[in-house]
């Protein structure tokens, strides 16, 4: 770290204010030869940025973490967390450091943080380092996220460091800048529990309460004088609309450890995600998932699980008597079905252009009809939903060529039919542009060996998902046949 003047950046820093024992004082290391790949502009104008002096010399060090702004106080955080069920008790930050927090004129808070800057003394075994692949792929899906309407880190910049990291090849390195409502994970409290300091826990949660639910009123156990029960119900149910939000677009997390899910209900941390083409619950792309624990269908039960994890670090503050904050925990996470069931169901009536008071009894087995038929014939989500609007206006033609069981497609279609689908509805909620695998693998390749021209059309392409335009055709079919099998790597 230098002194070297950063831009001028305003950070607070009331995670390490807060809580000290959570956040260990680090710096970056230097990047020899910063070098901007992306720049997320609308972004930093939203933050109060200037993208003209992001994008010099004193800009881009301030990007790597390399010129830290004055006041601001870097940190790794720490945390534990449950890793494919297993739990460690010690994660952190092994390569990424909170910068600091922006802070509205209304008082709210969002982090910038920076993955890829380096070790810290939560690496491990690992190099502390990041390959641009990785970075611009969590740059692309979390940006295609955001502009589907789901909660989401954002990506602020990709930097290449000009340094090389050894992964199965030596690779380019990279430092992402991400922007988030904040950090905190269950893991966080998981770590704070563990520690047996029940003062630290409350810290935690209360820190966690001001910077996500000020204000809220909080309704139910808060105004019952429940402040944690409260917080515990509120994270349940953002992370139920969270994980119904996921399965509707066809996302698949791909390492949905309990240190890579947030309190806020904010996706985070894009390892080895990606988009289902193909309808079919038991999807895994994640090289390292082998039993498919975080496949496409689990996701909803992985949520739920993690969030037991979440209620038993939070026992201690439901009651002082545990035998007594056990029933209170499992009824506040008893709400996790209806809620997640609720969202998916208003979802998927959106996305077949069906009314919200449409009798569940109908609509219930008119969905679960149309994903058997979907995943018995292979169908691409994606392209379905979109197609099916061309039926509404009465050309069913391009979603029956999706199908190889032609009589179930026109029986699912005719009842459909009787509800009086509104097409335009639809294509305000279904996506022509998702980041299609063979796409993000296509700009990410070429972004490695330098060329970012397929990066910035498929960027193009995936943030206005609904916006259908001509040149962009190949961004809305599925993937070649010769792609074959798609898997993603954890070792990023
Ligand atoms: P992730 O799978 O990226 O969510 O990371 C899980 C844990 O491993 C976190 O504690 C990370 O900080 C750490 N980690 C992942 N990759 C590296 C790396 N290359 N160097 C140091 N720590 C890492
Ligand atoms: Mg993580």
């Amino acid at each position: 770290m230098s002194i070297a003047p950063a831009p001028s950046v305003t950070l607070d820093d009331s995670f390490a204010r807060d809580l000290p024992e959570l956040a260990l004082d680090w710096q970056a290391e230097t990047a020899p030869d910063p070098r901007l790949l992306v720049l997320n502009e609308p972004l930093a104008t939203e933050l109060g940025l200037d993208p003209a002096e992001l994008r010099s010399p004193d800009g881009l060090r301030f990007l790597v973490g390399d010129a830290v702004p004055a006041g601001a106080h870097p940190v790794a955080q720490a945390y534990a967390g449950h890793q494919f069920g297993g739990y460690t008790p010690r994660l952190g930050d092994g390569r990424a450091l909170l910068l600091g927090e922006f802070v509205a004129a209304d008082g709210s808070r969002r982090d910038l943080h920076l993955k890829g800057s380096g070790r810290t003394p939560f690496a491990r075994g690992g190099d502390g380092l990041a390959a641009v692949g990785p970075m611009l792929r969590e740059y692309v899906v979390s940006e295609a996220m955001h502009a589907l309407g789901i909660p989401t880190t954002r990506s602020l910049a990709v930097v290449g460091t000009g340094r090389h990291v050894h992964r199965e090849t030596l690779l380019p390195g990279a430092v992402l800048a991400r922007v988030a409502a904040s950090h905190l994970r269950v893991g966080s409290f998981q770590y704070a529990r563990a520690t047996g300091d029940v003062d630290l826990l409350r810290r935690l949660a209360d820190h966690a309460i001001a910077r996500h639910w000020a204000g809220s009123g909080g309704g139910g156990a808060a105004d019952a004088g429940l402040p944690y029960l409260a917080f515990f119900e509120a994270v349940v149910a953002a992370q139920a609309d969270l994980v119904a939000r996921w399965m509707l677009v066809g996302f698949v997390h791909g390492v949905m450890n309990t240190d890579n899910m947030t309190i806020s209900g904010e996706t985070i941390d894009y390892g080895p995600c990606a988009f289902m083409d193909a309808f079919d619950p038991a999807t895994v792309y994640s090289s390292i998932d082998h039993s498919g624990r975080y496949a496409y269908g689990n996701q909803p039960v992985v949520a739920e699980w993690n969030l037991a994890r979440l209620a038993e670090a939070l026992l201690p503050l439901l009651d002082e008597d545990q035998d007594k904050a056990i029933p209170v925990a499992v009824e506040a996470l008893g709400g996790f079905r209806p809620r997640y069931n609720a969202t998916w169901s208003a979802g998927m009536r959106a996305k077949l252009g069906l009314p919200e008071d449409l009798d569940p009894a109908v609509a219930g087995p008119l969905v679960d009809d149309l994903l058997s038929l979907l995943a018995r014939d292979h169908v691409d989500s994606t392209s379905f939903y979109r197609a099916l609007a061309s039926a509404a206006r009465g050309d069913a033609e391009p979603a029956r060529l999706l199908f190889l069981d032609l009589a179930g497609f026109d029986a699912w279609t005719a009842r459909w039919r009787e509800l009086g689908p509104d097409a335009d509805a639809m294509d305000r909620v279904n996506p022509v542009y998702i980041p299609r695998n063979h796409l993000v693998e296509e700009a990410l390749d070429a972004a490695t060996a330098g060329d970012l021209d397929p990066l910035d059309r498929l960027l193009d392409a995936v943030t206005g998902p609904y916006d259908e335009r001509p040149g962009l055709e190949r961004y809305a079919a599925p993937a070649p046949q010769d792609f074959g099998a798609y898997r993603t790597f954890c070792g990023t």
